[in-house]
């Protein structure tokens, strides 16, 4: 068992496929830390919620898929992009507890850490033809429903209540 794991995501939105990537690395780390990353992108059709909505959003689903006690071997940061890929690594040891490695399927992530000299995991995939962030904003803006049954019911509640669907379609219309 490894001390402490990061997994980084843009969670726009989160879906099912995060959520088994967080229970992936959970089996392998005490500590899990979830980057919120591009923390200074909010209202883009890529990006399209702020990293405090990310964060509450995070917060349901963590809620609703393992209870009250995910407290105690989960924590959540929202960390802004920098333009230095090559230190990206050492930026996340000055603002994270210590770490061993990262859980991701992003090839960038992933040589960034092995380049770093630490663990560097690849979760299986979940889904992966509908539970995607691109997947889910495409079908919102094509007004497919579907993309409701990969996302946590608490998340899609709470999407709802902020007008998710709603913002996408009117971000579409302006870029
Ligand atoms: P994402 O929300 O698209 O994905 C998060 C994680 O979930 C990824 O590991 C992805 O592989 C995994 N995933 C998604 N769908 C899945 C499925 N169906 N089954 C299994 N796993 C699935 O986020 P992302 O784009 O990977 O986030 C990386 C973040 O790190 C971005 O914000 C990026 O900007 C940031 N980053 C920043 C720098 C820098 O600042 N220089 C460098 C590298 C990465």
């Amino acid at each position: 068992m490894l001390e402490g794991l990061v997994v980084p995501g843009r969670f726009q939105p989160l879906h099912e496929g995060h959520l088994h990537v967080f229970r992936y690395a959970l089996e392998r780390a005490k500590m899990l830390y979830i980057v919120v990353g591009s923390a200074q992108e909010s209202f883009t059709l890529k990006n399209p919620l702020t990293a405090g909505e990310r964060i509450v959003m995070l917060e349901k689903a963590l809620e609703e898929d393992l209870g009250g006690g995910w407290h105690s071997r989960i924590r959540i940061y929202p960390i802004m992009d920098i333009n230095m890929n090559k230190v990206w690594v050492r930026y996340l040891e000055q603002l994270l507890p210590p770490f061993d490695g990262v859980v991701s399927g992003n090839e960038l992530v992933l040589a960034l850490f092995e380049d770093a000299g630490l663990e560097a995991i690849r979760p299986p995939l979940y889904r992966r033809g509908e539970c995607s962030g691109t997947i889910i904003r495409r079908r919102i803006l094509e007004g497919n429903p579907g993309w409701r049954s990969c996302v946590p019911r608490s998340v899609v509640e709470y999407l709802d209540s902020i007008g998710f669907t709603h913002r996408i379609v009117r971000l579409a219309k302006h870029e």
